[in-house]
């Protein structure tokens, strides 16, 4: 099979991914997850003319230059119904909130006035309109404010709570499933006994991007590389969404998981990118499962996680237009490989001066360095055939997230 160049990766994976069903959840649930309806304002916002100061309703015509008195005739704070109206010469003492009483059209902030005992001196008089939040001007009844695909972040939810949306329909949680293939593997707390021995990063790894990423993840730990282990896992897993595997998909003898997904009822949709590191990722599909066989390499693990997993998962999620962002920045030190087949993503960090964005990659390059995303925001991307970038040179980055 040839080597599947990144953006052709991508697309694939997204075309083969299908939106997850939806569900109505209560508000709060739906944090962090992507809309799956329309929802228009149930009423008029603001419902009703108010001031957006603390100070004195008054009508505009009695404002000339200079110091103007007016009297006191009442008070409105919010919460309270105006029993007055503002005629001519007078002012209503109003708070932040508050309705306008009527006959006002304008409310000069109480740092622009005296009061003494029933009259106010308006000390600098304002525009008519002025401190005045009319109803209907930010949201009209009905009004369209989020379109279903919209990810309900914190500023969302709290829009959605101000038009009284109690019950929201959003798309369901992508149930995922990660286990680690690996003879030598031993996972968290186990005991390492023998020096070729490791401990497990990868599923910990992924199992924390999967929750970052939205989704409600299982731990199904760490399987022996044995052809009747794995061939149990590969025929048992119809029931998550989305399953990931670590190690077992390059060319080792004992690289059963790609062996055994076909003869597992899984189809290939591809096998080996044309990416550094990260060349063995193995995407499949079987029913409505997807499976990703993921690198044993701790690095090449998780970029393949962040540049093709996660676009899949946002997109069942509801986010069907989610693709890793480009940023340029500047190199801020040369770079060179041996080889310039592969498109190369490296760990970096980016920063801003001046205006201008920097970066720097970390000197820890190779795949099984987990250390090179400590102090790392970004990767900075080395496209096909380029085998040396030079200091001052723009690159392309994707930030991390
Ligand atoms: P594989 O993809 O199975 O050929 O493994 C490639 C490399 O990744 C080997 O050095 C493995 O020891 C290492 N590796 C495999 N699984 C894990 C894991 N779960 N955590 C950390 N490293 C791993
Ligand atoms: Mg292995």
């Amino acid at each position: 099979m040839d080597l599947i160049p990144y953006d052709e990766a991508l697309d694939r994976v997204i075309q083969t991914v299908d939106l997850l069903p939806t569900e109505r959840v209560i508000l709060w649930q739906a944090l962090g997850r992507v809309l799956a309806e329309d929802v228009k304002s149930d009423s008029d916002k603001p419902s009703f003319d108010n001031s957006a100061m603390d100070g004195y309703a008054v009508r505009a015509e009695d404002l000339q230059d200079g110091c103007v008195k007016l009297k006191v005739i009442g008070e409105v704070s919010a919460g309270s119904e105006p029993n007055v109206k503002v005629e001519r010469g007078t002012a209503v003492k109003i708070f932040t909130g508050a309705p306008v009483p009527e006959g006002a059209d304008t409310v000069i902030p109480v740092e622009f006035t005296k009061q003494e005992e029933d009259f106010v001196y308006i000390e600098k008089p304002l525009k008519r309109g002025a401190n005045i939040r009319l109803r209907g001007e930010e949201l009209r009844e009905g009004e369209l404010i989020l379109k279903a695909g919209t990810l309900i972040r914190g500023y969302e939810l709290g829009l959605l709570a101000s038009v009284n949306k109690v019950m929201v329909s959003v798309y369901q949680k992508p149930k995922v499933a990660v286990l680690s293939t690996g003879d030598e593997v031993k996972d968290l707390g186990e005991t390492v006994e023998k020096p070729s021995q490791i401990r497990s990063s990868n599923n910990h790894v992924l199992y924390a991007r999967a929750v970052e990423t939205g989704c409600e993840v299982v731990h199904l730990g760490i399987v022996k590389d044995s052809v009747e282990q794995i061939r149990e896992f590969l025929e048992g897993v119809e029931r998550y969404d989305v399953v990931l595997t670590t190690g077992g998909v390059s060319a080792g003898e004992k690289d059963y998981v790609q062996k055994l997904v076909e003869k597992s009822g899984f189809e290939v949709v591809f096998h080996k990118l044309r990416v550094k590191p990260a060349k063995p990722v193995l995407f499949a599909k079987k029913g409505k499962t997807l499976l990703f066989g993921l690198p044993g390499n701790p690095v090449s693990c998780v970029i393949a996680f962040d540049l093709l997993v996660k676009p899949a998962l946002m997109k069942m999620q509801g986010m069907e237009d989610y693709k890793p962002v480009y940023y340029t920045a500047r190199l801020v030190r040369d770079f060179s490989r041996r080889d310039a087949e592969r498109r190369e993503f490296v760990r970096a960090r980016f920063w801003e001066e001046e205006g201008k964005l920097y970066c720097d990659y970390s000197p820890k390059t190779q795949s099984h360095m987990l250390t090179s995303y400590v102090g790392a925001n970004c990767y900075m991307v080395v496209y096909e055939g380029i085998k040396e970038l030079k200091e001052g040179q723009e690159v392309k980055i994707i930030p991390l997230g």
